[in-house]
Formats: C-alpha cells, sequence, structure tokens
C-alpha cells in the first residue's frame, strides 16, 4: 500500500522512487500552481494532454521539456494510441513521479466488474511505471449508469483503500454529458471532473465579444449555449468539486488564425486566458505535440483575464469556423435523427481526423460506432436541419466526416 504524505502540496509515496532526485531540477516556474478543489492536491492549471503521444524517444522527450517548463499534471487514459500514452508518461516521468500528479481514465461500463476494473487499473500503473494515480476518471461518460454502477463504485472504493488512487470522478464531452454530472454531484460520486469547457460556452463571452462579433459576422445571431453546463461548474466549484477542463481550443483549428496573430499573443494563448481566468475552473488540460506549443500555452498560464486583443482573436475563430465546428457537449441535435443516428459523437471524431490530424483514431472509433452515418445519404436531411443553435449543416458534415473516415 502506498504511504501518503503531504509536503507543499506534493504528494509524496513511501516507496523508494521517495529517495530519487529529480532529472530537471525545477526552476522557478511560469506556470501556475492551483489547488484542486477539496481534494487539497497542488496540480499547476496547464496539464499536460496526452491523447497523442506516443512511446517514441521523441514524444518521451517532449514530456521531459514540459516538466522541465513547469508543467507538473499529466493527464492519460488507458486507450490514449492503445496505452502507449501511459508507456510514454511512465518512461518520461521515471524518478520524478513525486513531482508530478497524474490522471488516468478508464471506460467503465455498468456491467464491468469491480476485480476486472482493479486488474486494468493495474496495468495502467505498470504501464505509467508507478503506484499510484492521483486522479482516476470514468472516461468520457454518457450515461449516469456507468457512474452509479455498484461495481464501479465497489472499485473506486476499494482502489482507493489500498492506495491506487487518490481521488476519482468522470470525465466526458457527449451529448448527455450534464444530467450525468449533475446525477454524480449529486450522489456524492465526484472529487473531481474533466468536462469539455471553452469560451464559447461561457455566459460572458458573448457580451464581451459582441461589437467584434458583429464587425465579423454582421450579426449577433445567437445565445449563449449549455447554461445548464455553466451553472453545474459553478455549483461543483462552490461544492469543492476540482474542475479540470479539456477541448478548450474549440476544435484546435488554431493554425489557421496564425496569419491574424501578433506579439501580443496567439489564439491558443487567448482561448487558455479565457478558460483559466473562468472561476469556475481549475485547470485546463490541453494536448501538447511540440515544445513550440508547450512554450506557447504555458505563456497563458497563470489566470490572467483576456485582453480585447484575446477577444478578438475569439471572435474570428468564430467567424472563420462557426459553421463547420460542433460545440462538443451541446446536445441540441441528440433527439432530432428518427434513424438515432448519433450526430455529435460523429462530429466528434470526425474532429479528431480533420482538426487533429489523428486519422488512425478516428477511423477506429468510427468503425467501432458501426459506421452510422452513411444513412445520412438516403435522407432529406430535413429532420436535423433545425435542430443545431450554431446552424451547422448536420447532414453535409456528417456525410463529409463518413468520406473521410471510411
Ligand atoms: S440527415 Fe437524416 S439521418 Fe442524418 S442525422 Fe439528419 S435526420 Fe438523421
Ligand atoms: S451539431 Fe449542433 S446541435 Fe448538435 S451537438 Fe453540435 S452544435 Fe449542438
Amino acid at each position: 500500500m502506498a504511504t501518503w504524505l503531504g509536503v507543499g502540496g506534493t504528494v509524496l509515496s513511501g516507496t523508494s522512487q521517495a529517495a530519487s532526485e529529480p532529472e530537471h531540477p525545477l526552476e522557478p516556474s511560469p506556470v501556475r500552481r492551483i489547488r484542486l478543489g477539496k481534494t487539497g492536491v497542488e496540480i499547476s492549471d496547464l496539464g499536460f494532454g496526452t491523447f497523442a503521444l506516443r512511446d517514441s524517444d521523441s514524444d518521451v522527450a517532449l514530456v521531459r521539456y514540459a516538466l522541465a517548463r513547469g508543467i507538473t499534471h499529466f493527464d492519460t487514459a488507458e486507450g490514449y494510441q492503445d496505452g502507449e500514452s501511459e508507456r510514454a508518461l511512465g518512461r518520461a516521468l521515471q524518478g520524478e513521479r513525486n513531482r508530478v500528479t497524474l490522471t488516468t481514465k478508464l471506460w467503465a461500463s455498468p456491467s464491468d466488474r469491480e476485480p476486472d476494473l482493479i486488474a486494468r487499473l493495474e496495468e495502467s500503473l505498470r504501464r505509467l511505471r508507478t503506484d499510484r494515480v492521483d486522479f482516476l476518471l470514468n472516461h468520457a461518460v454518457n450515461s449516469p449508469e456507468r457512474m452509479a454502477s455498484p461495481e464501479w463504485q465497489g472499485f473506486v472504493a476499494r482502489a482507493k483503500r489500498d492506495g491506487k488512487i487518490r481521488f476519482s470522478g468522470m470525465s466526458g464531452h457527449g451529448p448527455n454529458l450534464v444530467p450525468c454530472l449533475k446525477s454524480a454531484l449529486a450522489e456524492g460520486q465526484l472529487d473531481v471532473v474533466l468536462v469539455a469547457y471553452n469560451y464559447i460556452q461561457s455566459p460572458d463571452f458573448l457580451d464581451s465579444a459582441r461589437v467584434w462579433i458583429q464587425q465579423q459576422l454582421g450579426a449577433v445571431d445567437w445565445v449563449a449555449l449549455q447554461p445548464e453546463l455553466v451553472q453545474f461548474l459553478s455549483d461543483a466549484h462552490d461544492a469543492g468539486v476540482g474542475v479540470m477542463t479539456m477541448k478548450t481550443l474549440r476544435g484546435a483549428r488554431h493554425n489557421d488564425m496564425r496569419a491574424f496573430e501578433t506579439a501580443g499573443g496567439t489564439f491558443a494563448q487567448a482561448a487558455l486566458r479565457w478558460v483559466l481566468s473562468d472561476p469556475r475552473v481549475d485547470s485546463a488540460m490541453i494536448t501538447m505535440r511540440t515544445r513550440t506549443a508547450v512554450d506557447e500555452y504555458i505563456a497563458a498560464s497563470g489566470g490572467k483575464s483576456p485582453t480585447g486583443e484575446d477577444v478578438a482573436f475569439l471572435a474570428r475563430y468564430e467567424a472563420l469556423n462557426r459553421s463547420t465546428q460542433c460545440i462538443q457537449g451541446c446536445g441540441a441535435c441528440v433527439q432530432s435523427c428518427p434513424l438515432g443516428v448519433p450526430i455529435s459523437e460523429i462530429l466528434r471524431v470526425g474532429m479528431y481526423q480533420r482538426d487533429y490530424g489523428e486519422d488512425v483514431i478516428a477511423r477506429r472509433a468510427y468503425a467501432e460506432m458501426g459506421r452510422p452515418g452513411s444513412v445520412c445519404q438516403s435522407c432529406s436531411g430535413t429532420p436535423c436541419a433545425e435542430a443545431c443553435p450554431t446552424g451547422l449543416p448536420i447532414q453535409s458534415e456528417i456525410l463529409a466526416a463518413t468520406r473521410r473516415l471510411t
């Protein structure tokens, strides 16, 4: 069993790792550290998202670079790159474990049994070369039953008791996200959450950006979406649940914005500043692929309010991308299709392929869904056409995604 000692908010274990010297002594860091809700665990306000991380020497070096620059929280999942992400972190953080915090995720269904979940967690720990993770999340929850399952509950209690995890919760970005979050909060199942959240879901964005939006789009023809998600984040934060966010860049087409960027900042920094200055949010997980990106994102750490230039970036991004970019977790179209096509899931997987460049992962995810978008070909497109509050042309977007993914 791991022994836990709190030292300046950093968690130490009573294993031999505690005596290890860090490979990269941390200098005064440009990255803010925050306490994650009632857990009291101190983490960097920017977390290294490892969705794209592979078990290669270059990716291991990238993790070490981020750590040396002051990013001390790393977010992974058993399913990322078929376990390569966890393996790469295990290699990169060997000898550094006591200076970092880790999240990993298991996709647990209500029928998964407690002993199998323990075995899967132990596999993750082996890949990560550690005896514990700080945060264990049920991955991409889109039905309350997955968190309410007695097997999941028993698994979490046992893993905590055995020192294999410290805190637990759920992640989510699906169309049924808010009911899942509310149910889990009401049932006391959340120490922490990881949710898709960015400026476009913030009720304050429209007010701040109104002038810019009018200039660039000619009109302000939308309202803030997902007020229930925003209310949940407030309630969760007030209740001491640690709030981590993902999909901060709203689809990560930030390279399209390079032509407009100046020395004052970048689109990615603007989007990060927006989220990190939101009082409901503790920390943002963001996929890091290059050293340049690490440096770019770190410059947005700290929780400073977005500048006028930041707001202009965000509005311009909307002007460029709004008509082709689904708002993850919105779910307004979920009942609109008589054939039950999982619209936002297809668009999310399509985004992984088109915008994240993860072709193999996206194709496989789409195949696992049973390639459900092909039925749109013989549909009038009318039922879903009016469902989207952003006016996304759902049928043509699904057909385009289907072509790319098959
Ligand atoms: S085009 Fe038709 S089948 Fe496809 S999502 Fe819309 S309503 Fe459903
Ligand atoms: S397609 Fe439109 S309505 Fe459906 S989840 Fe995306 S943004 Fe919301």
